[in-house]
């Protein structure tokens, strides 16, 4: 296979435009590519929607998820080297309507709900307008690399890895490199250089275990954190208070963090480790928490609903 180098690597796709893949298109567009964001079709029409006299043809209801993904890059913060003009770099839209598109682009990062079920089937339909050459990357937080591609052809096992980008992408240095025994050398050679040289991350190659290292470790802490907080009785605040600026951390104490990784998502991330494990303790451990639980029934899943331990403002 000839690979090209970091450089021609122009045009990027970026499936799934939630909090992870609005933030990296982002990212992608603000290092020079030009990037095609896209998301599900809506279902249903929102009560503003109806109102409007929308329907569920119209184009501003189809491309809602990634229109909403572009309001919320524009009105982010400005990170250094961070222009909001980079935005028309990005043109937003649904699959359905450019999935052909997708075998004009140089790499294709996958950012849907982080379960194996629908990204399987994702990759199958990726897979039939796939052109040997484009890279393809999942951003999950630790499902099975392997699994996610398993039926796919073997060419397309070869340019398939993950890379793990960290919330939010354009502040936080790490991105996982994650191949899987099929994974072309030559081709997680040229994930790790694109993410350190073009965009600037540090890169750790991780092994196909459940939630690779940093996530093992991180969602391990945030359980731990949550259980001591409610068996001491502290407030969200207290906890934060002491696991944040205390800690040079203020913007990421644990409830903070909570909100902003999403409860929903996290709930997936712990379901994850729990059913790859053989080991009575460390199910025990990676037990879903009630409270987690409660707050996702009731809609809570944090910054990208409105609110989750703390209320958006
Ligand atoms: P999210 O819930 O914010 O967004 C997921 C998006 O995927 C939604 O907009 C949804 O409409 C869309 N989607 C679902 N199915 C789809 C499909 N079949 N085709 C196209 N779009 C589809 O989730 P997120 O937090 O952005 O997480 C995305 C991925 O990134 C997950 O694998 C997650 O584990 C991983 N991740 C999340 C974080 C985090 O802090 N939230 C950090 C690192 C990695």
């Amino acid at each position: 296979m000839s690979m090209n180098r970091t450089g021609t690597v122009r045009r990027a796709a970026v499936i799934g435009s939630g909090v992870m893949g609005a933030g990296i298109a982002a990212h992608l567009a603000n290092a020079g590519m030009r990037v095609l964001l896209l998301d599900v079709v809506p279902q249903t029409l929102l009560p503003e929607e109806e109102k409007r006299g929308l329907t569920l043809a119209s184009p501003q209801v189809r491309s809602r998820h990634s229109q909403a993904a572009i309001g919320r890059m524009v009105k982010a913060q400005p990170a250094p080297l961070y222009e909001p003009s980079f935005a028309a770099r990005i043109t937003a839209g649904n699959l359905e309507d450019h999935l052909t598109a997708l075998s004009e682009v140089d790499w294709i990062v996958e950012a849907v709900v982080e379960r194996l079920d629908v990204k399987r089937s994702l990759f199958e339909k990726v897979e039939s307008v796939w052109k040997p050459g484009t890279l393809v990357t999942s951003n999950t937080s630790g499902l099975s690399v392997a699994e996610m591609v398993e039926g796919r052809s073997e060419a397309f096992r070869q340019h398939f890895a993950v890379t793990h980008f960290f919330n939010p992408p354009r502040y936080m240095k790490l991105v996982e490199v994650v191949p899987t025994a099929d994974t072309d050398p030559a081709v997680t050679a040229l994930l790790a250089a694109l993410c350190e040289e073009r965009l600037g991350k540090g890169v750790v190659v991780a092994k196909d275990t459940p939630n690779f290292i940093a996530n093992r470790i991180g969602t391990y802490g945030m359980l731990v954190t949550l259980e001591e907080v409610l068996r001491y009785g502290l407030t969200v605040e207290e906890a934060d208070a002491l696991t944040g600026p205390a800690m040079g951390r203020p913007k990421t104490a644990t409830f903070r963090m909570l909100d902003l990784v999403g409860l929903d998502t996290l709930l997936h991330v712990v379901d994850n480790v729990r059913d790859k494990s053989s080991d009575p303790a460390e199910r025990e451990t990676f037990a879903r928490p009630p409270l987690l639980e409660q707050l996702v029934a009731a809609g809570r899943l944090g910054e990208k609903s409105g609110g989750g331990f703390y209320r958006k403002i």
